[in-house]
């Protein structure tokens, strides 16, 4: 069996875990066994993850697990995954599964690859590629153990949705009082917008915008499109935007279809958290930015003169498509 748990928020399903379950399906179409998809906390439609590849749903409906604890949470996963044999638990790679994976492969004495990009190869043993070193390099990684725990870097597989259905069982887990040793107070989450994390277009600021007061035609460039803001360090470092915004190495790490960088210089910092970005549009009026080379597309001069006329040209544009 391939177990793959599929995260929820607020009752329903991250486009992050259907993929978990696509990449789960295909691991387990080559090695000619089945998806269970493991559901913590309350949610609805539960059987929607047959679209995605899930032969079975195994649904822990405890509402104390509705936020996230690291102990519980590795707790159900590694009690299921015993329970069903599985041979690899799948996570999309994310913040809790930085903060469950390892620990599920702690209990299972699992060998864990980190932000997996591409299907294992199991022509000889079980290799995993996965990129290190900001995005400059890959690594494959031989997985040895019997258990094998894989987290999937986000947007590197792709979603994929079939008329399939799960067959959907509840079940309870045996917690102890220190299973929940965090007690959450409030979670503030930022609603009315795509985040970041599955944003499909981005429009994106750095240091040569000036200043917090000169958003606003980013702003107008994001609303044009449907874009999610995302800002360079410093930009979040000097308060000009919130930090959830910052993208890089030691920000979020994103693969929108289009990127579209304005003032951004392109270190090598910024780049580790964009540059698998499925097209990038650069706007910069430095001809030796280094942002330039790793582009698809790059418009040399000014931004607060470019950006406002593309944004008329987007608007145009959809105005045409929609007469
Ligand atoms: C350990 C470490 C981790 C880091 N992590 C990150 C990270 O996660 N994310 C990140 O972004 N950075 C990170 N950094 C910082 C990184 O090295 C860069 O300093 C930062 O990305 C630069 O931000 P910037 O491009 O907005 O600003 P700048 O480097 O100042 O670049 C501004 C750009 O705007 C252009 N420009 C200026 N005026 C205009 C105009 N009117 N029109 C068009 N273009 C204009 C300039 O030509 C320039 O290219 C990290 C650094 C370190 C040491």
């Amino acid at each position: 069996m391939i177990l793959v748990f599929a995260e929820q928020n607020n009752g329903s399903f991250k486009k992050a875990s259907f993929e978990a379950i696509n990449y789960a399906s295909k691991i387990a179409a080559n090695a000619g066994t089945q998806v269970c998809a493991v559901v913590l906390g309350e949610a609805n439609d539960t059987a929607i993850l047959g679209n995605y590849g899930a032969n079975k749903v195994i649904h822990i409906q405890d509402a104390r697990l509705n936020n996230l604890e690291a102990k519980a949470y590795s707790k159900a996963i590694s009690t299921i995954a015993s329970q069903e044999n599985a041979q690899v638990i799948i996570f999309s790679n994310n913040n809790t599964a930085k903060a469950v994976a390892p620990r599920v492969a702690a209990r299972l004495k699992a060998g864990l690859v980190a932000g997996a990009i591409s299907l294992p190869d199991t022509s000889n043993g079980f290799v995993v590629k996965k990129s290190v070193f900001s995005g400059k390099a890959f690594a494959f990684v031989n997985v040895k153990s019997a258990t094998k725990v894989i987290s999937l870097t986000p947007n590197s597989f792709g979603v994929e949705k079939t008329d399939a259905v799960a067959e959907v069982a509840t079940q309870s887990i045996d917690f102890g009082a220190n299973d929940f040793a965090v007690k959450v107070e409030s979670v503030n989450k930022i609603t009315g917008i795509v985040p970041l994390g599955e944003a499909e277009l981005v429009v994106s600021g750095g240091r040569g915008l000036k200043g917090p007061e000169n958003w606003g035609i980013l702003e107008d460039l994001a609303a044009s499109i449907g874009a999610t803001l995302a800002c360079s360090r410093p930009v979040a470092d000097s308060h000009w935007r919130p930090h959830h915004e910052h993208v890089g190495q030691t920000g979020g790490t994103i693969r929108p279809n289009l990127y579209i960088a304005v003032g951004i210089s392109g270190a090598i910092q910024h780049l580790a958290g964009v540059n698998s970005s499925k097209a990038i549009v650069v706007i910069n009026k430095d001809p030796e930015a280094p942002f330039f080379k790793a582009g698809d597309y790059g418009v040399l001069g000014d931004a607060f003169e470019i950006v406002p006329k593309l944004t008329e040209a987007f608007k145009k544009y959809k105005a045409a498509q929609h007469a």
